[in-house]
């Protein structure tokens, strides 16, 4: 099985994603942990990534289409994946269908976590207080102003995108604002799996 999932920061993403993983046996293709791996191992991508991703600003897309064509050709990609947080604007798009088509693997959903910008910046103002009260604040890009760049970074460069995946035959709207045991029922229902 090969998934993309779309949505933006908050919108419950990586909770569906580890679902996935599991039910299909697949790696999980994150960028966003890709790259606070890197940063924390202190190599010259983290360096790179370090300053556009503690802004809430997308690192260049050389950097990381690079970094996700070097994962995909890894032993464990060859049977499937799930991408998460790639591909983020409509370059990145255009370099993942074009890398894929090059290693003939070609995705089987487009998986698109619908949550409104408003609702997204609520949840992740909420969340960033809440990590605050605690001061567990488990990521340098998690304070309120970098999450509301990220959700502006998104409806101005991911939304487009997927407004142009949207007619796509392997497109799959998915309403995220429902509780998460429905959101990974309506995957299921659209793409199978157990349960
Ligand atoms: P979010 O919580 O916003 O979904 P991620 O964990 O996916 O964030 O990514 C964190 C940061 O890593 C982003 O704000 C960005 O700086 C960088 N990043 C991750 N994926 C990409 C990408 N596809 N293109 C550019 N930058 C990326």
């Amino acid at each position: 099985m090969r998934l993309i999932l779309f949505g933006g920061p908050g919108s419950g993403k990586g909770t569906q994603a580890s679902f996935l993983v599991k039910e299909w046996g697949i790696p999980h293709i994150s960028t966003g942990d890709i790259l606070r791996k890197e940063r924390a191992q202190g190599t010259e991508l983290g360096k790179q990534a370090q300053t556009y991703m503690d802004q809430g600003a997308l690192v260049p897309d050389q950097v990381i289409v690079n970094m996700v064509a070097n994962r995909m050709v890894e032993a464990d990609a060859q049977q499937g994946w799930l991408l998460d947080g790639f591909p983020r604007n409509v370059p990145q798009s255009l370099a993942l269908e074009k890398m894929l088509e090059k290693i003939r693997q070609p995705y089987n959903y487009l998986l698109f976590l619908d949550v409104p910008a408003a609702t997204l910046q609520d949840r992740a103002l909420n969340r960033a207080k809440e990590a605050a009260a605690q001061s567990e604040q488990k990521r340098s890009d998690d304070t309120p102003e970098t999450i509301l760049k990220r959700v502006h970074v998104y409806e101005q460069e991911t939304l487009p995108m997927i407004e142009i995946y949207k007619s796509h035959p392997k497109f799959v709207h998915i309403d995220g604002t429902l509780s998460i045991p429905e959101v990974t029922a309506a995957i299921q229902r659209q793409i199978g799996g157990e349960s």
